[in-house]
């Protein structure tokens, strides 16, 4: 037998409403937002990721699926939605128009890591991304939208908040924490020792208890902001005060891709432990420059829904049940199931959720497997109905009994009016 690959795994159609529940809320979230949807490329040439996401990150480090396609092109699967997003936006001249640009996607994501609960080889993102608007108050707006989004589905979650500046304040700092980690170095983890050398701000970002202890004391970048940086903290900080959206400030936090400046935001459960970061973003001013399309500044984030549903599912959220079938016929012989396989279908074809049995069960066989998938009402057809109607034109002249699976009262309807029937029901 063939296995799934590790680190993947299978929506099953008993699953998938909850799926569907979690990135229909999402969509409907992005609307009231005035978010319009993108789809880009599963794959990307490889070079968007290493000059996008930056090549000190874990992410172009370590944990990129590239491979080479027949034409000897270096391709990735995507790792984050951002890149394909920021790619398309240049690609397509979308600066050229209205602005801001306000666009959403949902998207499987690829990351080579070590599989665990919450962390997946492939996994889902719905994220946000706002071009052209360089104010906080489009910081504030894409944090209030991940904010709605979370209260929607039910999630209690923490919001914290920092600023990482940008590049000016970022010179001083970075020299700072280098005084700070220099007599610490040994106590270091290999990787940091080589974020050391290449972007002491990664140090920040690393989950090794030893590199954690040492990283607790180290110099707060809020206190290295210039003062345009500082500005637009405290503007986000006000921002978000209009909204009703309370945060903690978390000098540690500085997001795992390279392309961020200024704000960066987590939103975190403390329920599932170490992969409670339901949702991450910030803003990117400097990405779109970086990927040859004129400088335009951006904010976005991105939650991963295995996490979301993880967290929904941990803390006892309840998701609405899936829609069952209105209706089901049973057939008692072989020409009533004939009648009942053309009812099933006309009420299909009237909008009606319908099913009927394609197991040649017996009858009493056909009411268990109505019961099994808790369809709301069972018709059954035998000899009478069939006999009451017209030959010719017997689907519409019919008479059925109609049983109600919960009370078994039943009722008698005319074929010709069985879709307005169902159709009331549905609207019960
Ligand atoms: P983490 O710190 O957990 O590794 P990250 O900083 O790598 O997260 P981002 O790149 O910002 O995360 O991705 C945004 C969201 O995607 C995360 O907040 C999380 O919900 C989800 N996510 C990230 N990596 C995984 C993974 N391997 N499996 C499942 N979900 C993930
Ligand atoms: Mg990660």
């Amino acid at each position: 037998m063939i296995n799934i690959p590790k680190g993947t795994k299978d929506v099953l159609p008993a699953d998938a409403y909850r799926w569907q529940y979690v990135e229909g809320v999402a969509r409907e979230t992005a609307k009231l937002y005035n978010l319009k949807e993108i789809r880009t490329p599963v794959f990307e040439h490889t070079e968007l990721f290493l000059r996008g996401v930056g090549d000190t990150t874990d992410i172009v480090t370590k944990e990129m699926y590239t491979f080479r396609d027949k034409g000897d092109r270096s391709i990735t699967l995507k790792p984050e939605g951002t890149a394909g997003a920021a790619r398309s936006f240049i690609e397509n001249g979308l600066g050229n128009g209205v602005l801001p640009v306000k666009m959403y996607y949902v998207t499987p994501v690829f990351r080579y890591e070590r599989p665990q609960a919450g962390r997946l080889r492939e996994f889902h993102q719905f994220g946000v991304e706002v071009f052209g608007a360089k104010g906080a108050d489009a910081d504030a707006e894409v944090i209030s939208l991940a904010d709605s989004l979370l209260k929607r589905l039910g999630l209690k979650v923490k919001l914290r908040i920092n600023s990482i500046g940008c590049p000016s304040c970022r010179a001083a700092y970075n020299k700072a924490l280098k005084e700070y980690f220099a007599p610490h170095l040994d106590g270091l983890c290999y990787d940091c020792k080589a974020r050391f050398e290449k972007n002491p701000l990664r140090l920040l970002d690393c989950k090794e208890e030893e590199c954690r202890k040492i990283n607790a004391h180290a110099p707060s970048i809020l206190d290295y902001l210039c003062p345009e940086c500082a500005e637009h903290f405290e503007a986000l900080k006000a921002y978000l005060a209009l909204a009703g959206i309370e945060y903690e400030i978390d000098p540690r936090i500085v997001r795992g891709l390279d392309y961020y400046t200024r704000t960066v935001f987590e939103f975190v459960s403390d329920d599932i432990g170490a992969q409670g970061t339901v949702c991450g973003g910030g803003r990117y001013d400097g990405l779109i420059g970086e990927l040859g399309g004129a400088p335009a500044p951006a904010v976005g984030f991105a939650a991963g829904i295995e996490r979301l549903l993880l967290v929904m599912e941990s803390t006892g959220v309840k998701i609405p049940e899936e829609e069952k079938p209105l209706v089901y016929f049973a057939g008692m012989d072989a020409e009533c199931r004939k009648k009942a396989f053309a009812l099933t279908i006309a009420l299909r074809h009237a909008g009606i959720y319908a099913e009927t049995d394609h197991m040649e069960r017996s009858i009493k066989a056909q009411f268990k497997y109505a019961d099994k998938i808790k369809a709301g009402k069972v018709i059954i057809l035998g000899e009478e109905e069939l006999d009451s109607g017209v030959c010719q034109n017997e689907l519409q002249e019919g008479a059925m009994s109609v049983k109600c699976m919960a009370s078994s009262e039943s009722e008698k309807v005319d074929f010709s009016s069985a879709a307005e029937y169902f159709r009331k029901k549905k609207g019960e």
